[in-house]
């Protein structure tokens, strides 16, 4: 079995598609040495090592492994011209981990392997730079200590000792930066280090280079193991079978003077997706000093290093002087890297970022990859490759991370107006998007100015119609999962939840802070993306799907071939969808239209009257509210599909449980408060979930249904009337037998039949049902004899499928997932194995009675694009989901698709 893999001089035993074995950092080393890319040699051991590893332990692992990397050690001693292990001319290296996947949490790179007292010397001699040899064993043995031999500390509160005894030299010294120590400095610092060493775990620094290579070796593979990596890949579902790889890479010197650099760069900008190459360098640096931050880092084209130096407010002299591009100091290496960039990008086909060292004036690239990215730079790149012909439309459209839209969907500040605003608080990045508006302090104040920012200490459910009312939502309590936060993304509505500082008063109506008090009617603004508030107005754009955005949306639709509907039910939701690109309404709740003001007494009333007489007498209140709200969404839905779901939650949800409300009730309806509370008391269930709701009510109180379905189609005849066509889709709640259906479709058909004659005119309309009762799907043959459609409710499927109660899970679910009992909540991804069964059979024998039988889903999985993939490869006509998330499926379409 072959463990090891070299690679070095424009060869390789490795090549890029072998990530899996060789871990992403070793497969492209490898693939760059292939196609000419000047790469320091080495070899990478495999990543089944890994697992070898933890299985047989380190004894056995070095016995097999020591026959490959010694002949591996050789192959690099030949290119280099140098020895490891060799007093007079060493060979140093590196040891780098690397999974298939980049992975935080990892290992520490360790740099300058096989010094010791007397390779130190002869590089000294070798490179006549005593400087550079001291300083680069004094950060061999800093970076073994810490990450071999534990000498990092745990927390980072913590100073690392390493640290303390550096700031304390450099203070004795009078000294600010690493680079100013002198080789007397180095040398003591390195022997304090190796006391410190012995001090803190009682061994001795290892002088033996294959001690050495063995000890960080064999570190890599414990790191994987470690609680970071693994609370990493529970979080992202990687495997831990995967392992890591352990590159062994001969080291090139970026410290070795001022002709020498390290550094990073991205072939496009990662944050506007430009195509601009960008990046980072230090000159007589190594590794790490780039991102640890202990000097600043230098642009490395000189287009940035203007930009760089006029938001510093750095002169152009000092610019020059002090901070001068790679560009500027070393063009030679610049034109090679900049030559090298664009070759490796045009060869993956992707923006790549990579690092980088300049040694004596020759350039060595040390590692390439796709590079992280913003969503804006995400969809930008893609659509400038696919125009430069790079990529094509296929490609295009799976580089993109249909979750990563969201960030595009809300509204941003505008770019001029954010500069120099000033933040007053910080708080916890709730929803996303932007908002500016006055101060209210209660949501039934929401309405006072044209825009608002609702400032509450925290939320409820009573504060609902304020909130959507607010362009935001800054709350002092409660965390991402706090009533707001979770409301407010439901609503697409930027939040910004837990601002500690602000102290509200909801009497004087004032927040405080910071010592400065802002009163209702001033100006704020929130960053829901961020968690920041602002003082005062602050112009923000609304979100287009226009431009890269809007073309990948475009080229989504060419591919993807089901319909993306949206659950909406009133006007402005339906605008926000249409613009979105919804195809028609998948899921219109009514229920949520009776909440309102004067309608929910009319409800309440139907709910608590005493016989039928009493319930019509309500509902011919209601019809006209009905109506009206039918003939609004109809109306901004002209000509699309509208799937209404006649009325689902348990009556007791609309009832008045304060003391007061349940007085005016009884004083409106002229009977007592008693009765009006034994009322109450009689509609309270156990499991309302599981009891007195959905068809079951249109069941035991037909007129529910009657005028639910008279509402309806009186709306669309009006609309028909001004020209305007409809395509009514009357949905029946929760059956689970054919014949629940049956005994509601016949009291719709009924009444339709009525009003058709009325008015002596007709239209299309179809009566179909919901399928979330798992009785329903077990049984979908008969349902669909009936059912002129399916739609999937995986809310509640999920819910009676797993005997998860959706609205107790919170206790469990997060445990559940932490243990690794379960992979996803249920409810945000679809279960594939278990519900998903029930979808797919429910789907067949539908189809298998009435073959043309038109399906979709309607619960909160119709935007999450692993369960939109499945909807499609099931077979479905539509999904439904959140307006804001419409664009968010219709990509994922398109990925199911391609
Ligand atoms: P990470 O995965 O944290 O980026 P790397 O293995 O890429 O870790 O190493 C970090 C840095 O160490 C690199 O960016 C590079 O600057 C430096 N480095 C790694 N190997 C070598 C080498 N052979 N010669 C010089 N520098 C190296
Ligand atoms: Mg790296
Ligand atoms: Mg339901």
């Amino acid at each position: 079995k072959k463990r090891v893999y070299t690679f070095g001089n424009g060869q390789a035993e490795g090549k890029a598609d072998m990530k899996n074995l060789l871990g992403g950092k070793g497969a492209n080393l490898a693939e760059m040495n292939l196609i000419g890319v000047p790469v320091p040699p080495g070899f990478t051991i495999t990543t089944d090592t890994c697992t070898e590893y933890n299985q047989l332990g380190k004894e056995k692992v070095i016995a097999l492994l020591k026959e490959e990397c010694e002949a591996a050690m050789a192959y690099v001693e030949k290119i280099m011209g140098t020895k490891f292990g060799d007093k007079e001319n060493p060979l140093l290296m590196s040891v780098r981990s690397g999974a298939r996947v980049s992975m935080p949490g990892m290992m520490d790179t360790v740099l300058n392997l096989g010094l010791n007292d007397e390779a130190v010397i002869g590089i000294a001699k070798k490179s006549g730079n005593e400087r550079f040899a001291w300083d680069s064993y004094r950060r061999f043995v800093q970076m073994y200590g810490d990450v071999v031999m534990g000498m990092k500390p745990e927390s980072k509160e913590d100073i690392d000792p390493f640290e303390e005894i550096m700031e304390e030299m450099k203070h004795s010294r009078g000294i600010e930066n690493d680079t100013d120590f002198s080789v007397d400095d180095l040398k003591e610092l390195v022997t304090k280090f190796k006391a410190a060493v012995k001090a803190k775990t009682g061994q001795d620094f290892p002088v033996d280079p294959w001690e050495q290579l063995w000890g960080s070796v064999c570190a890599v593979f414990d790191s994987w193991m470690n609680p970071r990596a693994k609370y990493y890949r529970a979080m992202n579902q990687f495997s831990e079978e995967w392992g890591t790889a352990v590159n062994v890479q001969a080291m090139v010197f970026g410290n070795m003077g001022d002709n020498s650099a390290t550094g990073v760069a991205f072939t496009r900008d990662s944050a506007t997706g430009e195509n601009v190459f960008n990046g980072e360098y230090l000159i007589n640096a190594q590794g790490e000093d780039v991102v640890s931050g202990v000097r600043t880092p230098q642009e490395i084209t000189k287009e940035g290093s203007l930009r760089w130096a006029k938001l510093q407010g750095v002169s152009e002299e000092e610019r020059f002087a002090k901070f001068p591009s790679l560009e500027e100091a070393m063009p030679v290496a610049y034109k090679e890297l900049n030559e090298t960039q664009r070759k490796l990008e045009e060869y993956f086909k992707d923006m790549q970022d990579l690092e980088f060292t300049i040694q004596d004036g020759k350039l060595w690239m040390l590692q390439t990859r796709s590079g992280k990215r913003t969503a804006a730079a995400m969809v930008k790149i893609a659509m400038d490759m696919l125009k430069e012909g790079m990529i094509d439309e296929k490609t295009a459209i799976l580089r993109q991370d249909p979750n990563k839209l969201d960030e595009l969907l809300h509204p941003v500040f505008d770019n001029e107006a954010i500069k120099g605003a000033n933040v007053i608080a910080k708080g916890l990045p709730a929803s996303p998007g932007a908002a500016t508006g006055q101060i209210v302090f209660h949501a039934d104040e929401a309405k006072k100015y044209p825009v608002s920012i609702l400032v509450r200490i925290e939320t409820s459910p009573e504060d609902l119609e304020g909130m959507d009312i607010a362009k935001g939502i800054l709350t002092a309590k409660g965390g991402m999962t706090s009533h707001a936060a979770v409301v407010a993304r439901g609503m697409g509505k930027c939040c910004v939840s837990g601002a500690g500082e602000c102290i509200i008063d909801y009497k004087a109506r004032t927040l405080k802070l910071k010592g400065k008090t802002y009163n209702d009617g001033d100006w704020i603004s929130l960053n829901g993306s961020t968690g920041e508030v602002y003082e005062g107005k602050i112009a923000t754009i609304d979100a287009e799907l226009s431009g890269d955005f809007g073309e990948i949306m475009d080229l989504s639709d060419k591919f993807r071939k089901i319909d993306v509907r949206t659950n909406a039910e009133t006007e402005r939701e339906c605008k926000v969808a249409l613009k979105f690109g919804a195809a028609g309404i998948g899921l219109c709740r009514t229920e949520h239209m009776f909440f309102e003001g004067e309608r929910i007494k009319a409800m309440r009333e139907m709910i608590l009257a005493d016989d039928e007489a009493g319930r019509r007498k309500a509902l011919e209140k209601l019809l006209p509210i009905q109506r009206k709200d039918f003939y609004d969404v109809f109306k901004v839905m002209a000509g699309l599909p509208v799937t209404v779901r006649l009325l689902d939650p348990p009556l007791h949800e609309f009832v008045p449980h304060e003391e007061a409300n349940q007085a005016e009730m009884a004083k409106e309806m002229g009977i007592s408060v008693e009765t009006v509370k034994q009322k109450v008391e009689d509609l309270h269930e156990f499991n309302p979930m599981l009891g007195h709701r959905g068809c079951r009510l249109g069941n035991t109180y037909p007129e529910i249904t009657e005028m639910q379905a008279r509402a309806i189609i009186e709306a669309a005849l009006d609309l028909k009337k001004e020209g305007i066509s409809t395509l009514p889709e009357i949905m029946i709640p929760l059956i689970g037998n054919v014949k629940e259906l049956k005994y509601q479709e016949n009291i719709v058909r009924e009444t339709i039949a009525k009003v058709f004659a009325e008015r002596n005119e007709s239209i299309e309309f179809l009566v179909g049902t919901m399928i979330e009762v798992p009785r329903a799907a077990l049984t979908a043959d008969e349902v669909a004899e009936v059912a002129e459609f399916f739609s999937f409710g995986t809310n509640d499927l999920t819910q009676m499928a797993l005997g998860y109660s959706r609205d107790d899970a919170g206790k469990f679910l997060p445990e559940y997932i932490a243990k690794g009992i379960l992979k996803h909540d249920p409810f945000q991804v679809l279960d594939q194995e278990g519900v998903g069964q029930l979808v797919k059979m429910g789907i067949e024998k539908g189809r298998s009675k009435r073959n043309n039988l038109k399906i979709g889903i309607c619960g909160e999985h119709g935007g999450e694009p692993s369960s939109v993939e499945f909807c499609v490869k099931a077979g479905m006509n539509y999904v439904s989901c959140s307006p804001f998330r419409v664009p968010i499926a219709r990509l994922a379409a398109a990925q199911a698709a391609v």
